[in-house]
């Protein structure tokens, strides 16, 4: 099989690295300034920036652990303070010349809309508002934002062109920057509809099993398999068909496959029994005629509803609960089952969980490796174990990895279990194999994969 590529960028990353190129420019701009006033002696100057170093250190760390966006928005707080303070300490309008510090507050507004575009918060946007208004009564050169208009400062002969000019490149370089990220978020749609329409899309199962082993259905996973990368992850492509709108239509092509990937489980006494369990989206499932879509797929097909499980996550319930329950009831009435997917990541009220006809709830796979590696994790696997079963729900556990995983799991309640330790997603013909393989003995598994029959 193919190995899963990276080729295909997706638009957060290029977002993260223009980002990234903008904090760098930040940097060596605050640098240059500091060689400056160490040169001129200005060293209160000096210190000030210092301090912003100091201050801004944390959100470097934080954007190598991952936290991208937030450390953005704080580097921006910080940023914005920094030039408020100097703009109104030092950088004061004075009878020989103007003030410019505060030039640089327009990109701190544009950055943070690259950065809202990825990660949407109304933080955000009061942080934009802030910066607009900041740069209004900066330019405004309003009395009480100005702590002393008499002392001439010597960094204002050089401020006072170096600013506007750097200042300047900057946003020029961040707009021509968001052009270029525009262009290739239009690529990577174009390329994902061009993925549909030419049938590159693929489905591989990963083998769902009960206590014992036994495989008892199979989740469908989706891969686009692009004709020169190879196998790219869902996880890499799914963000931008996300954004474009293009899920409802890749989750439409994701039922079809499945439910014809069923219907010849159907034709074999091993696998006839199967239940399929298919990864649906917020935006698809909220689609109006979703339901409607479904039941008529399914019956045109015949399809035994009851063997289909669909996996919906928290993200679900967020907005419009009623019409999210109506619409499982109907599902529900016609025999189709459901599982709530990465359980535990999001925030579902205990009483919203009751009112829904869920059959299952899967454990996210952070969980589980939490419980095999420290003691707080293990806290956090059992009680979410325990809350699934005494709300009556089957607890699947997701990203059984190793033996002792599996047994801590089962000790914790879950009855249902899935992993690389059973098998990592396949083709339908390997999963029809592996099924017929493992139909008449209890299996043992070991860390390296299937182990032998007994
Ligand atoms: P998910 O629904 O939680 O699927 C489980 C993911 O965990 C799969 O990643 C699976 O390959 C991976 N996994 C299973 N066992 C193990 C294990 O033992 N160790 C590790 N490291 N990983 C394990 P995959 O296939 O990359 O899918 C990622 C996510 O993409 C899925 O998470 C699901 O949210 C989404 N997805 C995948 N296929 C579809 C689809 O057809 N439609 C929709 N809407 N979303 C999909
Ligand atoms: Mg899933
Ligand atoms: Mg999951």
């Amino acid at each position: 099989m193919p190995h899963i590529s990276s080729a295909f960028i997706p638009a957060a990353a290029h977002a993260t690295y223009l980002c990234r190129i903008a904090a760098y420019t930040a940097v060596a701009i605050a640098l240059g300034w500091f060689s400056y006033f160490i040169w001129s002696k200005e060293w209160d100057l000096a210190v000030s920036l210092i301090i912003l170093a100091f201050v801004t250190l944390p959100c470097w760390v934080m954007a190598m652990r991952g936290l991208f966006f937030r450390s953005l928005l704080i580097a921006q707080i910080t940023c914005l303070l920094f030039v408020g303070f100097f703009c109104y300490r030092y950088d004061v309008s004075n009878q020989l010349f103007q003030r410019s510090t505060h030039l640089y507050i327009p990109t701190i507004a544009l950055v943070g809309y690259i950065s809202y575009q990825q990660t949407k918060s109304k933080f955000q946007i009061f942080i934009i508002l802030i910066s607009l208004v900041l740069f209004i009564l900066f330019s405004s050169n309003v009395h009480f934002l100005s702590m002393d208009n008499s002392t001439v400062r010597h960094f204002q002969m050089v401020s006072s062109w170096i600013n506007p000019l750097l200042s300047t490149l900057l946003f020029v370089g961040v707009i021509v920057a968001m052009h270029t990220d525009f262009s290739k978020r239009k690529k990577s749609v174009k390329a994902i509809q061009n993925a549909l329409y030419n049938d590159q899309f693929i489905l591989l199962y990963q083998p769902v099993v009960n206590l014992k082993g036994r495989v008892t259905g199979a989740e469908a996973l989706i891969r686009w398999n692009h004709p020169s990368s190879g196998l790219i992850s869902p996880v890499t492509f799914i963000p931008d068909a996300q954004q474009a709108g293009m899920m409802p239509m890749i989750g439409e092509w994701v039922i079809a496959q499945a439910f014809n990937d069923l219907l010849r489980w159907q034709e074999n006494a091993e696998t006839r029994h199967l239940t399929v369990s298919i990864n649906i989206t917020t935006d698809h499932f909220m689609q109006p005629d979703f339901v409607r879509k479904l039941l008529q797929q399914a019956q045109v097909k015949n399809i035994p509803c009851r063997q289909v499980r669909l996996e919906l996550t928290e993200s679900v319930f967020i907005s419009e609960p009623h019409i999210v329950a109506a619409k499982m009831d109907e599902l529900a009435a016609a025999g189709f089952t459901f599982a709530l997917d990465d359980f535990g990541t999001g925030f579902s009220a205990l009483s919203t969980l009751r009112k829904l006809p869920l059959n299952q709830i899967k454990i996210d796979r952070s969980f589980v490796t939490g419980a095999s590696t420290n003691t707080k994790g293990v806290v956090i696997a059992r009680n979410i174990a325990r809350m699934g079963t005494e709300l009556g729900l089957e607890v699947v556990a997701e990203g059984i990895e190793t033996p002792y995983q599996w047994s801590i799991m089962k000790e914790y309640g879950c009855t249902v279990f899935q992993g690389f330790l059973f098998s990592r997603p396949v083709s339908v013909a390997d999963f029809i194999l592996f099924v017929s393989s493992h139909s008449h003995h209890d299996t043992e598994y070991s860390a390296s994969g299937y182990l032998s029959h007994r």
